[in-house]
């Protein structure tokens, strides 16, 4: 008999929350904290969703999206997690940058920024104040026409160097591009400014664990391998959702899986009014990512100078299609000392990613596929070289994922790193409007994605979840 992995679960729950991502656990563990009785369904075998880590042989454990993250993620996880998941938050000191224009190693902070830009790049000190101070001024209410291309012609134009520095991280971060609204990169470009680029002392699968701990104490009912099939509705709001085959009832239903498939294939079309389908419809995913995980022979070190992340390009000019071309020119070095993972075996890792189309992976045979994927390693390696010399012979272990990858252990279609494009934010605020009791938080609109975007939305959502509760209790319930 299959093992049942619904065992015991009770027949009917205030709040299902679909997905196990940063979005979805956030929004699992406020609610649970607020007395709402909560169910977490995650239909891979481990929750994190992409915030995710895989072991080894030979001691290896490597993170998938523990590259980087604002100094904000502090506050967001001890108010909503801990203050033990809050003290193992590290600044990530050595960020290289290494390209055609420009070799540089930063703190990457807004004091840091400014003497770079003014004596590096020979700008007005004045001119880079004002810059960063509009940026950091920028909301979500702003007038959304200005892209961020056009905040850099505005500011620096004809300098193709500053736009690189200014940008290349951001759209590795995001994918953000320079057609996009420039609060897109605004937004994200001062948090980071803010303090510098932090990371989480322990991995992911620490962080991941002490999550679960947080959520148990709390009360979720944590399920993985519970894939939810269907969500129900009858007059316009939420009754139940259907999963591994069962139905349980509940009056709210947190979707943290990709907002195209929660609209699509979780709730369908008939549920919808004609306008939003159509609005739905023009929602773009974000791009996807190939990564090569590569792991140093036990004994074998990288020179800590080598920096955290590495931003590293042989493109003459920066190009964000470039950044995703299958041809790859630009990379992102993260590198794993053992003190970021001290509980660990004393290992050294580094991970490559760059930002990828999907379909530059999807629909070829599986014999070009793996051999596509070769050629991205001896690729990577060849240039790793330059920054870790003879790293072949160093290394005991190396292994690539592309955006099938992605797709696969995650579902996000098109195996989309960072959820939506901007418009994405929108349609999945508008979903209770559409259908009573049914929330998306997940990665969405560039701002509400990475770690410390989806950790936010899916405390605003849990608020919101909250509050139409109460409401539902303190008058005849919502969906009559
Ligand atoms: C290669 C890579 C590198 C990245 N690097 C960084 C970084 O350095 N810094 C940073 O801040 N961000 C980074 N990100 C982005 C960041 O990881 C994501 O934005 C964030 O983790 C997404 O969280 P989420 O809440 O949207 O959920 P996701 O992580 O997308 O999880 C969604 C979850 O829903 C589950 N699910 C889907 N459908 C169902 C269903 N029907 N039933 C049950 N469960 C379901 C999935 O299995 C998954 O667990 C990176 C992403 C990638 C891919």
């Amino acid at each position: 008999m299959p093992k049942d992995f619904l065992k015991g679960v009770a027949e009917e729950y205030d709040v299902v929350v679909i997905g196990s991502g940063l979005g979805g656990l956030t929004a699992a563990n406020v609610l649970a904290r607020e007395g709402r009785s909560v169910l977490l369904l995650e239909q891979h075998y481990k929750l994190g969703g992409l915030a995710t880590w895989f072991k080894r042989p030979g001691g290896h454990i490597f993170d998938i999206s523990l590259h980087g993250f604002p100094h904000g993620m502090l506050k967001s996880c001890r108010r909503y997690w801990t203050q033990e998941i809050a003290d193992s938050i590290v600044q990530l000191k050595h960020v290289r940058f290494d390209n055609p224009m420009f070799s540089l190693t930063t703190t990457f902070d807004r004091k840091d920024f400014t003497r770079l830009l003014s004596t590096d790049f020979g700008l007005e000190e004045s001119r880079v104040q004002e810059f960063f101070d509009t940026a950091r001024s920028m909301n979500f209410y702003d007038d959304q026409a200005m892209t961020t291309g056009q905040l850099f012609d505005k500011f620096f134009p004809g300098r193709e160097d500053v736009v690189r520095l200014l940008m290349e991280p951001i759209t590795y971060a995001n994918g953000s591009t320079l057609e996009d609204p420039a609060i897109t990169y605004g937004i994200v470009f001062s948090n980071f400014m803010s303090k510098g680029v932090f990371t989480f002392q322990g991995g992911t699968d620490h962080l991941v664990k002490s999550m679960e701990r947080e959520m148990i104490r709390n009360g979720v009912d944590i399920r993985i391998r519970s894939n939810a099939e269907k969500i129900n509705i009858e007059n316009g709001a939420i009754k139940s959702i259907q999963v591994n085959g069962r139905e349980i009832r509940t009056k709210t239903i947190v979707s943290n899986a990709n907002l195209r498939s929660t609209l699509f294939d979780l709730v369908g079309e008939d549920y919808l009014d004609g306008k939003f389908v159509e609005e739905a419809r023009e929602v773009r995913l974000n791009n996807s990512s190939t990564q090569v995980y590569m792991a140093l022979k036990e004994g074998e070190t990288v020179d800590r100078d080598t920096g955290d992340l590495l931003f590293c390009s042989t493109a003459e000019l920066f190009r964000t299609n470039l950044l995703l071309s299958k041809d790859v020119s630009s990379r992102t070095f993260s590198f794993y000392y053992p003190d970021i993972r001290p509980q660990g075996k004393n290992r050294y890792l580094i991970v490559s990613s760059t930002n990828a189309n999907y379909e530059d992976w999807a629909g070829v045979d599986k014999e070009q596929y793996e051999a596509d994927k070769q050629h991205l390693i001896e690729d990577t390696l060849n240039s790793l070289e330059k920054y870790v010399p003879n790293c072949r012979e160093k290394i005991d272990h190396v292994e690539a994922a592309t955006p099938i990858t992605f797709e696969h252990y995650t579902k996000h279609k098109l195996g989309s790193s960072f959820g939506t494009k901007f418009e994405g934010l929108g349609v999945s605020r508008a979903l209770p409007d559409q259908v009573k009791g049914l929330y998306h938080a997940g990665s969405v609109g560039i701002i509400m994605s990475g770690w410390l975007g989806t950790i936010n939305y899916g405390v605003i959502v849990a608020n919101d979840v909250d509050s139409y509760l109460m409401k539902s209790e303190s008058t005849p319930l919502a969906s009559s």
